[in-house]
Protein backbone atom coordinates (compact mmCIF):
# COMPACT_ATOMS: atom_id res chain seq x y z
CA UNK A 1 0.00 0.00 0.00
CA UNK A 2 1.29 3.46 -0.82
CA UNK A 3 1.71 5.65 2.44
CA UNK A 4 0.00 9.18 2.34
CA UNK A 5 1.32 12.18 2.25
CA UNK A 6 -0.86 14.06 3.34
CA UNK A 7 0.03 14.96 7.33
CA UNK A 8 -1.78 16.89 9.66
CA UNK A 9 0.55 19.40 12.22
CA UNK A 10 -0.87 21.70 14.92
CA UNK A 11 -0.07 25.64 15.01
CA UNK A 12 -0.82 27.96 17.91
CA UNK A 13 -0.29 31.50 17.72
CA UNK A 14 0.72 32.84 20.64
CA UNK A 15 -0.17 35.94 22.85
CA UNK A 16 2.39 38.15 21.16
CA UNK A 17 0.09 37.27 17.64
CA UNK A 18 -3.19 37.80 19.68
CA UNK A 19 -2.25 41.05 21.51
CA UNK A 20 -0.89 42.32 18.07
CA UNK A 21 -3.56 41.45 16.02
CA UNK A 22 -1.78 39.32 13.41
CA UNK A 23 -4.35 36.07 13.25
CA UNK A 24 -5.99 37.38 10.32
CA UNK A 25 -2.41 37.53 8.68
CA UNK A 26 -1.03 34.33 9.94
CA UNK A 27 -4.47 32.57 8.79
CA UNK A 28 -4.04 33.89 5.43
CA UNK A 29 -0.77 32.71 4.60
CA UNK A 30 -1.50 29.17 5.42
CA UNK A 31 -4.78 29.33 3.67
CA UNK A 32 -2.92 30.50 0.59
CA UNK A 33 -0.67 28.26 0.14
CA UNK A 34 -3.67 25.71 0.08
CA UNK A 35 -3.29 24.15 3.77
CA UNK A 36 -6.70 23.53 5.46
CA UNK A 37 -8.10 24.21 8.74
CA UNK A 38 -8.99 21.22 10.08
CA UNK A 39 -9.80 22.46 13.83
CA UNK A 40 -9.48 25.66 15.67
CA UNK A 41 -9.91 26.90 19.49
CA UNK A 42 -9.35 29.90 21.69
CA UNK A 43 -7.48 28.96 24.95
CA UNK A 44 -5.38 30.67 27.65
CA UNK A 45 -3.34 27.73 29.05
CA UNK A 46 -2.15 27.72 32.48
CA UNK A 47 1.42 26.73 34.02
CA UNK A 48 0.59 22.71 33.88
CA UNK A 49 -0.75 22.67 30.27
CA UNK A 50 2.65 24.72 29.44
CA UNK A 51 4.69 22.07 30.47
CA UNK A 52 2.91 19.06 28.93
CA UNK A 53 2.73 21.27 25.35
CA UNK A 54 7.02 22.26 26.30
CA UNK A 55 7.74 18.78 28.18
CA UNK A 56 10.79 18.76 25.93
CA UNK A 57 12.20 22.00 27.25
CA UNK A 58 11.80 21.68 30.78
CA UNK A 59 14.99 21.13 31.74
CA UNK A 60 16.47 24.50 30.02
CA UNK A 61 17.60 27.64 31.35
CA UNK A 62 14.91 29.38 29.69
CA UNK A 63 11.19 27.47 30.21
CA UNK A 64 10.64 29.92 32.88
CA UNK A 65 10.69 32.87 30.66
CA UNK A 66 8.90 30.66 27.91
CA UNK A 67 6.01 29.49 30.32
CA UNK A 68 5.65 33.40 31.01
CA UNK A 69 5.73 34.33 27.71
CA UNK A 70 3.28 30.93 26.54
CA UNK A 71 0.88 31.58 29.17
CA UNK A 72 0.49 35.02 29.59
CA UNK A 73 -2.68 35.67 27.26
CA UNK A 74 -4.72 33.35 24.82
CA UNK A 75 -3.57 31.37 21.95
CA UNK A 76 -5.03 30.03 18.85
CA UNK A 77 -4.99 26.65 18.23
CA UNK A 78 -5.23 25.13 14.80
CA UNK A 79 -4.81 21.76 12.96
CA UNK A 80 -3.80 22.55 9.34
CA UNK A 81 -3.76 19.33 7.00
CA UNK A 82 -1.71 18.86 3.68
CA UNK A 83 0.95 17.47 1.65
CA UNK A 84 3.67 17.12 4.11
CA UNK A 85 1.77 19.60 6.04
CA UNK A 86 5.22 19.22 8.91
CA UNK A 87 7.45 20.35 6.99
CA UNK A 88 5.81 22.89 4.80
CA UNK A 89 4.16 24.84 7.58
CA UNK A 90 7.60 25.16 9.40
CA UNK A 91 9.29 26.45 6.71
CA UNK A 92 6.19 29.22 5.95
CA UNK A 93 7.08 30.17 9.98
CA UNK A 94 10.71 30.52 9.67
CA UNK A 95 13.57 29.48 11.85
CA UNK A 96 13.02 29.89 15.50
CA UNK A 97 14.85 33.47 16.38
CA UNK A 98 13.16 35.82 14.63
CA UNK A 99 16.31 37.54 13.66
CA UNK A 100 17.63 34.06 11.62
CA UNK A 101 14.00 33.49 10.15
CA UNK A 102 14.25 34.93 6.42
CA UNK A 103 12.17 37.46 5.08
CA UNK A 104 8.24 36.27 3.52
CA UNK A 105 8.36 33.88 6.68
CA UNK A 106 5.82 34.36 9.71
CA UNK A 107 8.61 35.16 11.98
CA UNK A 108 10.82 36.87 9.58
CA UNK A 109 8.19 39.13 8.69
CA UNK A 110 6.77 40.27 12.11
CA UNK A 111 9.79 39.88 14.39
CA UNK A 112 13.45 40.70 14.42
CA UNK A 113 14.62 39.73 18.14
CA UNK A 114 17.84 37.19 18.44
CA UNK A 115 18.71 34.82 21.27
CA UNK A 116 21.52 37.00 22.86
CA UNK A 117 19.57 39.98 23.35
CA UNK A 118 16.17 37.65 25.05
CA UNK A 119 19.04 35.64 27.10
CA UNK A 120 20.71 39.05 28.63
CA UNK A 121 17.12 41.20 29.50
CA UNK A 122 15.98 37.18 30.73
CA UNK A 123 12.76 37.67 28.05
CA UNK A 124 11.06 35.14 25.86
CA UNK A 125 11.98 34.83 22.36
CA UNK A 126 8.27 36.10 21.17
CA UNK A 127 8.40 34.67 17.81
CA UNK A 128 4.33 34.65 17.26
CA UNK A 129 3.82 31.25 16.37
CA UNK A 130 4.37 27.64 16.98
CA UNK A 131 4.56 24.71 14.97
CA UNK A 132 5.05 21.16 15.20
CA UNK A 133 8.51 20.29 14.61
CA UNK A 134 7.80 16.03 13.09
CA UNK A 135 5.13 14.03 12.45
CA UNK A 136 5.39 12.45 16.36
CA UNK A 137 5.12 15.46 18.09
CA UNK A 138 2.29 16.88 15.69
CA UNK A 139 0.44 13.55 16.27
CA UNK A 140 0.70 14.18 20.19
CA UNK A 141 0.39 17.93 20.12
CA UNK A 142 -3.25 17.65 18.32
CA UNK A 143 -3.85 15.01 20.98
CA UNK A 144 -2.62 17.03 23.96
CA UNK A 145 -5.01 20.34 22.21
CA UNK A 146 -7.92 18.88 20.80
CA UNK A 147 -10.66 16.13 20.93
CA UNK A 148 -11.31 14.27 17.88
CA UNK A 149 -15.02 15.30 17.77
CA UNK A 150 -13.53 19.16 17.06
CA UNK A 151 -11.17 18.03 14.00
CA UNK A 152 -13.03 17.55 10.82
CA UNK A 153 -13.03 16.50 7.17
CA UNK A 154 -14.35 18.49 4.30
CA UNK A 155 -13.17 19.36 0.88
CA UNK A 156 -12.10 22.57 -0.27
CA UNK A 157 -13.59 24.30 -3.18
CA UNK A 158 -10.75 23.45 -6.23
CA UNK A 159 -9.01 21.42 -3.82
CA UNK A 160 -8.17 19.01 -7.12
CA UNK A 161 -5.78 22.08 -8.03
CA UNK A 162 -4.01 21.63 -4.94
CA UNK A 163 -3.15 18.45 -3.85
P1 LIG B 1 8.01 26.28 18.81
O1 LIG B 1 8.20 24.96 19.53
O2 LIG B 1 7.36 27.35 19.67
O3 LIG B 1 7.36 26.11 17.46
P2 LIG B 1 10.66 26.10 17.78
O4 LIG B 1 10.34 24.65 17.58
O5 LIG B 1 11.09 26.88 16.58
O6 LIG B 1 9.46 26.87 18.45
P3 LIG B 1 12.01 25.39 20.23
O7 LIG B 1 13.47 25.09 20.33
O8 LIG B 1 11.03 24.29 20.32
O9 LIG B 1 11.80 26.25 18.88
O10 LIG B 1 11.71 26.49 21.36
C1 LIG B 1 10.38 26.72 21.83
C2 LIG B 1 10.19 28.21 22.05
O11 LIG B 1 10.97 28.62 23.18
C3 LIG B 1 10.68 29.11 20.92
O12 LIG B 1 9.73 29.25 19.89
C4 LIG B 1 10.92 30.41 21.63
O13 LIG B 1 9.70 31.13 21.84
C5 LIG B 1 11.43 29.95 23.00
N1 LIG B 1 12.92 29.90 23.04
C6 LIG B 1 13.73 29.06 22.36
N2 LIG B 1 15.03 29.28 22.66
C7 LIG B 1 15.04 30.29 23.58
C8 LIG B 1 16.07 30.97 24.30
N3 LIG B 1 17.36 30.67 24.16
N4 LIG B 1 15.71 31.95 25.16
C9 LIG B 1 14.41 32.27 25.35
N5 LIG B 1 13.37 31.65 24.71
C10 LIG B 1 13.68 30.68 23.83
MG1 LIG C 1 9.56 23.42 19.12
Amino acid sequence: MVESSIQQTLVLVKPDGIYRGLIGNVITRFENAGLKIVGMRMRWIDKDFSKRHYSEHLEKTFYYTLEEYITAGPVLAMVLEGVEAVEVVRKIVGSTEPKSAMPGTIRGDFAHINLAHADKTKKAVCNIIHASANSKDAANEIMLWFDPMDLHTYKRAGEEWIR
